[in-house]
């Protein structure tokens, strides 16, 4: 199995002049990767479906950078075009008209889409929709799922996080994943104050199964929205383009009022879009909202060329396809050793869990064996399929998850 020499020099380096080394949860301190010292913490190179750390060691990596690896790392038409814009010019004063034709690829591709707008992190997006919702509603309140990730700005985290006073999060209304009734009751009890409800299009938090929205759930928000002029606001900054390139709302048969993209927009490249409906048109052009390389038009024609390509090989069926081998694969492998695995949301971007014991300490020791001998896993994340894994790789990712079950039963014989 993998050692890592280098990678500790490295971070002995990192944590002297970055505060925590690696931050937030890509970092060796974040719950998703437990224990630390089964997991490389710096990358030398990538491409496709894999990458290298710094010792050398190769990992076929099913975190995909959390997503924005969606057609692999590298991939050869993306580049092409980033290479041909950066010779063109990237941020400049007045930008290209590459946003424009990224808009109306947008506006073509994503089934509730009327405009588009781009900045450069999936929170920026989910900021600006809620913050549209407040402009066009003239109300305060919003309405969020617990446990649901919206990104990093104040309003999003939770009250006793450092840094976090209550009047950023006062104006939050917190409901359970598909508790209709929450809802309505937090209408009901709040009459013309709620600006908007945001949600991600199925619940996919950590340390926790993921769940699709049940019969009918999107149907029943969507009406209750609409009948008290409340914005849906959908965040698909994960989910999208890996469910439907049409947007994960129409996957689910329902039409939101504003969409948030951004892992997979750009295989890597920095942008993120808000997509709107027409009535929000104006609200969204009067709220003041911009940033300093958010016009710049090499991730624009990165972007192009990732959904052109994504839209030709039909990239979510293909991942879907994929991820459901994949992890039916592992389910049955597991079941062969007696262990109870249970896989949950889309195939495309599952999440998985040990079952046997409640504590997840089996979990995270062969998940631990599974990333030493070189399938990059997070314990308590939902993982990424990428449209450059094959078979191949899925038949390789099935042999290292068997000799993962192996040695976690060898060392477990009271498992039986
Ligand atoms: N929403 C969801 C559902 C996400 O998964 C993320 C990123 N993990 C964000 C928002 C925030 O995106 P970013 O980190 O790019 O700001």
């Amino acid at each position: 199995t993998y050692s890592y020499n280098k990678r500790d020099e490295y971070f002995k380096r990192a944590v002297k002049v970055i505060p925590g080394g690696i931050y937030g949860h890509l970092g060796p301190a974040s719950g998703c990767y437990i224990p630390a010292n089964a997991y490389p913490f710096f990358s030398e190179r990538a491409k496709g479906a894999y990458f290298w750390d710094v010792d050398g060691n190769r990992f076929i990596d099913y975190m995909c950078a959390y997503g924005p690896n969606v057609l692999g790392y590298n991939d050869e038409e993306v580049d092409a075009a980033v290479e041909k814009q950066m010779k063109e010019g990237n941020c400049v004063t007045a930008p290209s008209t590459k946003m424009i034709d990224l808009a109306e690829l947008m506006v073509d591709t994503v089934a509730m889409a009327d405009w588009a707008f781009f900045a450069k992190n999936g929170g920026d997006v989910t900021s600006f929709a809620v913050m549209i919702a407040k402009a066009a509603t003239g109300r305060k309140k919003t309405i969020m799922v617990k446990g649901g990730y919206h990104g990093v700005a104040p309003w999003t985290q939770k009250l006793g996080y450092p840094g976090i006073i209550d009047e950023d999060v006062s104006n939050n209304i917190y409901v359970e994943w598909n508790k209709f009734e929450q809802i309505e009751r937090a209408v009901a009890e709040n009459p013309g104050q709620i600006a908007c409800f945001i949600a991600t299009p199925y619940h996919h938090p950590i340390f926790t199964d993921n769940a699709m929205p049940e019969k009918d759930y999107w149907q029943k928000v969507r009406k209750l929205c609409t009948d008290k002029g409340i914005v849906l606001a959908i965040d698909d900054v994960r989910c999208g383009f890996r469910l439907d390139m049409a947007g994960s709302d129409h996957y689910f048969g329902f039409k939101a009022d504003l969409m948030c993209f951004c892992k997979a927009l750009a295989n890597g490249w920095n942008v993120s879009a808000l997509c709107g409906i027409d009535a929000l048109k104006d609200a969204a052009s009067s709220v003041m909202y911009t940033g300093s390389y958010w016009l710049s038009a090499v991730p624009f024609a990165a972007a192009i060329a990732c959904l052109t390509k994504l839209k030709k090989i039909n990239g979510p069926e293909y991942m879907l396809n994929l991820g459901k081998k994949l992890t039916d694969g592992l389910r049955d492998i597991g079941k062969s050793h007696g262990f109870d695995l249970v896989i949950s949301g889309a195939p495309s971007l599952w999440y998985m869990r040990i079952a046997n014991d409640d504590s997840l300490m089996l979990h995270q020791e062969w998940v631990a064996e599974c990333v030493r001998r070189g399938a990059f896993f997070a314990n308590h994340h939902n993982l990424f399929i990428n449209c450059a894994m094959t078979e191949e790789d899925i038949k390789y990712t099935h042999g290292i998850a068997d000799d993962a079950f192996k040695a976690v039963k060898k060392r477990h014989p009271e498992l039986g």
